[in-house]
């Protein structure tokens, strides 16, 4: 027997260190247990396995809940408490602060044979001196005694007091940023997951996203703000969250709806990646200032410099203009005084000489040239009174109705009496018109003078009358000196002169500025071919009818023709093909253009070709509407490139690329002057 109590103990002496040395001196004897002797072979096993264990145990045993424990669970008792008192003790006795609440869990166990497992459980016991918060994980089991009968519990817990630990203070963490964010003076949000759902957000980016703040938290940010989707952010968020990688802009625009209406916010922001403890990225932390106030003071304040930059401009321009309107006005005055200072010095000599000759037939012919050169002076001075009563608005017109052929022939007639060239109507038309008839002689009668004065080497002068497209074009042709082009746009201006006729040709500069008034008060238009050296036609052209619009001959989704312009979408090549046809006016040209623009939108076409090849005259009064009103128009329709294919016609040539000029910057536009190169060009653009 003795022996086997010997074996026994041997059996503790094996291990179990500091608790292992205590149990086997510790004495039993003075406990419900007995000496270690009378210990059941149930005991002996479970106090072995205890006291060899690495996991935290603890034993009750027997009526008294004698208790044993190892040293895994020694520093849970504390550094100066319940150990080494708790050896050996009755539960109750150890544990009075808790036992109301183990104690039912002890009998759960030990009569209705139900194992207990809890988890982090706050049981707070008295150690070190005070009573402690301690939160256990814990698992109490049945142990058997040799009989088969419940005689002890088995404790086998861990202690998890400093993982609830890290896990209060790892939501302090929480709460103090989610503090910070709140105070913070800036926009401020946290968005976690994937989805970049929103968990926390102040109050100043819940102003920025101009939303009730119930409708953007714990939702995925771009579906509670679906307006802010397509700009961009969403790209940039994900790649914070995917590559942990911050991202800051400035005065970065973004559009959203804000209480009801679509806003553009500018905003000056960071996005940073939001960490766990472990450092991976569990979200995006946005940071932001709404600096919309500053960006637009800042366009405004743009805005107002490069208007007085224009302002400057356009002084320093209409001061230059003031300037050259002064030296050619100082020009035209010393030019007017020579020029009537001529024929009156002439006048003056004839008389003279006719004073003291005898000889009639020489007083007859020195008659004939004072008479010329008082004809030159009366047209002059006519011509000066036109220009003052033009300026002060006070010429006045008897419009009467005539046939406009025989006014014509008359006019030639007469003028082939002052002039050598011989004077060729090649073609007339006898057609009734009311007009200022006398005004209309006038502006024959200046351009058939010029083309004498400025063919001197020529001998004819061609003119033609037709009647077409309701109106009646008149055409006057020299073989003379020809204009450059530089020159033919300014020629109808007052006092124009090209410079190196001025010193060559007698005249003041005011017959083409007379002749074009003359003109728009007949609603006509003019315009000139030339060729330096070669000669030039001046053309006009009077309407019969009051000008009619586009009579329209067929119109479908894709095509469009009138009587002055063929638009058709072709589907093959995607692009708009525009063609234009005879005289336009600002109605015709309205009309076709916007016409362009619906074909534009409704075929969502980019690309367009322009033919201006069958255009005739001159339709400089649309140049304006169609540079700064129509084009930007057709801009944002989608137009990007704008093949143009020029009329042969100079002054059509002229107002397009004016009106075209005008645009340029906005839409990708070229010149052409025949229609497969300009398709060619067209066809390399992208869509
Ligand atoms: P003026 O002939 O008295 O100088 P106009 O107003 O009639 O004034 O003409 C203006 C300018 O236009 C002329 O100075 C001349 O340079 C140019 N011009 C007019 N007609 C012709 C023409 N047929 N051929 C060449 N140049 C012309």
């Amino acid at each position: 027997m003795g022996k086997k109590i010997i074996d026994k103990q041997f059996l503790f002496l094996q291990a179990g260190g500091e608790l292992g040395a205590m149990t086997r001196e510790f004495d039993w004897a003075s406990t419900a247990v007995g000496p270690v002797g009378t210990w059941p072979q149930s005991l002996l096993c479970t106090v072995s396995t205890l006291l060899h264990a690495k996991a935290p145990m603890f034993l009750w045993w027997g009526n008294e809940l004698t208790q044993f424990y190892n040293d895994a669970y020694r520093p849970s008792l504390g550094s100066s408490g319940k150990h080494p008192t708790a050896l050996g003790q009755r539960g109750e006795e150890c544990w009075p602060e808790i036992w109301p609440v183990i104690k039912p869990l002890i009998d759960q166990v030990m009569y209705k044979g139900e194992p207990v497992w809890v988890e982090d459980q706050l049981i707070p016991i008295y150690r070190n001196g005070h009573l402690e918060d301690v939160y256990w994980t814990f698992g109490y089991s049945c142990v058997l005694n040799d009989d088969g009968k419940a005689e002890g519990v088995l404790v086998i817990c861990n202690e998890t007091t400093e993982k609830i630990k890290a896990l209060k203070e790892l939501q302090l963490h929480h709460q103090n940023l989610e503090n910070l964010v709140q105070q913070a003076p800036v926009g401020m949000c946290i968005m976690e997951g994937k989805d970049h759902v929103v968990t926390v957000a102040n109050s100043l980016i819940v102003e920025i996203w101009g939303k009730p703040i119930n409708e953007v938290m714990n939702r995925p940010i771009f579906e509670a703000l679906p307006d802010a989707k397509g700009q961009g952010l969403e790209e940039l968020i994900n790649d914070v969250y995917q590559t942990g990688n911050p991202f800051s802009a400035s005065e970065r625009p973004v559009s959203l709806l804000r209480n009801g209406t679509t806003e553009t916010v500018y905003q000056n922001f960071v996005y940073e990646p939001y960490r766990d403890v472990n450092g991976q990225i569990k979200g995006v932390i946005a940071i932001t200032v709404n600096v919309t106030d500053q960006v637009i003071a800042k366009q405004h304040l743009e805005q107002s410099e490069r208007e007085l930059l224009e302002t400057k401009q356009h002084l320093e321009q209409e001061l230059e203009a003031g300037k050259q309107m002064q030296q050619r006005k100082d020009e035209f005055l010393s030019i007017a005084s020579h020029e009537l200072k001529t024929p009156l010095t002439s006048i003056k000599a004839f008389n003279q000489i006719m004073l003291r000759s005898n000889s009639l037939e020489q007083m007859h012919s020195f008659n004939k040239r004072s008479a010329e050169n008082i004809h030159r002076l009366e047209k002059l001075i006519s011509d000066l009174l036109d220009v003052t009563k033009i300026n002060l608005g006070k010429i006045s017109y008897n419009f009467e109705t005539f046939d406009f052929g025989k006014m014509l022939e008359e006019s030639i007639n007469s003028l082939q009496q002052t002039t050598k060239h011989t004077l060729v109507l090649t073609e007339s038309c006898n057609t009734p018109y009311t007009g200022d008839r006398i005004r209309l002689e006038q502006v024959i009668s200046n351009l058939i003078t010029n083309a004498v004065k400025y063919s001197p080497e020529a001998n004819r002068v061609v003119i033609s009358c037709k009647c077409e497209h309701e109106g009646l074009v008149v055409g006057i042709q020299d073989f003379g000196i020809g204009i450059a082009p530089a020159d033919i746009n300014r020629l109808f201006d007052r006092y124009y002169r090209v410079d190196n006729t001025s010193m060559r040709f007698e005249g003041l500069g005011l017959g083409l500025y007379i002749t074009s008034e003359i003109l728009n008060r007949h609603n006509g238009s003019f315009w000139i071919e030339s060729e330096v050296g070669k000669g030039s036609i001046f053309h006009f052209r009077l309407p019969i009818a009051s000008e009619k619009t586009a009579e329209v001959i067929m119109q479908t989704p894709t095509k469009y023709l009138s009587n002055t312009i063929r638009i058709a979408y072709d589907a093959e090549n995607e692009w708009l093909d525009v063609d234009w046809t005879g005289y336009q006016n600002m109605d015709t040209v309205k009309q076709g253009c916007l016409l362009m623009l619906d074909y534009l939108s409704a075929n969502t076409c980019t690309r367009v070709v322009n033919d201006n090849t069958r255009v005739m005259g001159n339709w400089s009064d649309a140049v304006d509407w169609v540079g700064e009103i129509w084009f930007p128009m057709m801009a944002k329709a989608g137009l990007k490139y704008f093949a143009h294919i020029f009329s042969p016609s100079t002054f059509s040539k002229l107002s397009a690329q004016k009106s075209i000029d005008i645009m340029a910057g906005i839409v990708t536009t070229q010149y052409f002057t025949e229609k497969e190169l300009a398709e060619k060009w067209i066809a390399s653009c992208p869509q």
